[in-house]
């Protein structure tokens, strides 16, 4: 089933730079951290675009947002399109906002048209996707999906001390809906790649089949603080040169893997961070990712015998935790069939491939059926003020959500009810 229908390429660019203003950078960016003040402006907003739009928005215990548009059956489960509206501390204009604002974009399409779909549809702004300053990531799906409970998110706490709990109260998000009991039948998710190969290709649409799997690690290393001038090097205890050669040994560790693993090393803390004293305590973490689960494990065996090996030596303490794991993830084919049948009908070049990043789509596979959609960033640069995705990319990202939200949403009325 094909529709004539066209998004508004200009008024998605707008909302996009529009609301990007809200925790900009100087340098173009957005720092939009999770349950923060301008966390809260941007949901508000949401919520606002959403209600004009004759949508109701409910929000769940972990700040999921939820806007129902009805449709002609309301027999139908929705059909949900959803990303997240939270940044990196210098994250990008495009990251997760795409996804919701290119949802947003559809439902005002269809607005505008009077067109009314079978199911109803559901806009969904997930909470604290990026796990940054609330580790893990993709916490507010992953209540949702039943991977973790309320309680826990509640109790992770930031680099300050402020629990997730108590940030949801400081900003209202907190809602009456107990999560996982807003449903809907399947969910679209548009985000750019955040990855070189769609441009490397010249391709417009990525048909993402399924998600990497992928482990955290947290890491503390334990010395002795001593003066850098009156201690000898060999009756040193140095946790930063400690944490240096496991650093070392995780790239070699993904090396080993090659190409398709990848581990990296992304936030460090050194005390007491002075020039002049030997450093005693270092904690680090580790961010390793694959296709296939069996090959984390070997690599997880590597990180620990090193781990183990460094401890064994006796001048340092290392203490190491697995704080994450995400299995790798296939995505439905039923909604592979329509992204495939969009883009093909938009006529974007496209391709199949496997996400390298983390998305609530993950989490939601679990418990719907589920698909993404890629378009390029310039670079494959994300978590970066620099990311960039064109004018252009952005239009043909949505167009194709709404292709398929509308071509699933026609095979649907023909199942017998
Ligand atoms: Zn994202």
């Amino acid at each position: 089933m094909t529709s004539n229908l066209r998004i508004d390429a200009q008024r998605l660019w707008d909302s996009l730079m529009d609301t990007a203003r809200i925790g900009g950078t100087p340098k173009g960016g957005v720092s939009r951290l999770t349950l923060t003040e301008t966390d809260r402006q941007v949901r508000d907003w949401l919520k606002r675009e959403c209600e004009r739009l004759g949508c109701t928005v409910t929000v769940d215990e972990v700040g999921n947002m939820f806007a129902l548009r009805p449709g002609r059956r309301a027999d139908l489960p929705p059909i949900a399109i959803g990303s997240h509206l939270d940044t990196q501390p210098t994250g990008g204009k495009f990251d997760g906002i795409l996804g919701v604002l290119g949802g947003l974009e559809i439902l005002k399409t269809l607005h505008d048209a009077g067109y009314e779909t079978n199911a109803p549809l559901m806009l969904v702004n997930w909470t604290n996707e990026e796990g940054s300053r609330f580790a893990p990531a993709m916490l507010g799906s992953g209540v949702y999906a039943g991977v973790f409970d309320r309680a826990y998110a509640d109790s992770r706490a930031d680099r300050q001390g402020v629990t997730f709990g108590e940030a949801i109260e400081a900003i209202g998000y907190r809602g009456d809906a107990k999560a996982g009991s807003v449903t809907f039948g399947a969910m679209f998710e548009l985000h750019i790649e955040q990855g070189p190969i769609l441009e490397q290709e010249e391709k417009v649409v990525g048909i993402v089949e399924g998600v990497q799997g992928m482990r955290w690690y947290e890491i503390s290393v334990t010395g002795r603080e001593a003066h850098t001038g009156s201690t000898p090097m060999p009756m040193r205890r140095d946790a930063l040169v400690g944490a240096a050669r496991l650093i070392d040994r995780i790239e070699a560790i993904a090396l080993e893997h090659a190409p398709s693993a990848v581990g990296s090393v992304g936030l460090i803390e050194v005390q007491p961070n002075s020039r002049n004293v030997v450093p005693g305590h270092v904690f680090f973490t580790v961010d390793f990712r694959h296709p296939e689960d069996g090959v984390l494990d070997a690599m997880e065996q590597k990180l620990m015998a090193a781990v183990d090996g460094m401890a064994a030596q006796g001048a340092l303490a290392v203490e190491s935790r697995k704080v994450w794991e995400s299995p790798a993830v296939r995505f439905d084919a039923g909604c592979l069939a329509s992204v495939r049948r969009s883009a093909q009908a938009a006529g974007f070049p496209a391709r199949l491939m496997i996400s390298g990043a983390g998305h609530d789509a993950a989490y939601i596979a679990r418990v719907a059926p589920t698909a993404m959609i890629f378009v390029p960033c310039a670079g494959g640069l994300s978590h970066n003020e620099e990311e960039s995705t064109s004018f252009s990319e952005c239009a043909a990202g949505a167009q194709v959500l709404l292709g398929a939200v509308l071509d699933y949403d026609g095979r649907g009325a023909e199942r017998p009810s």
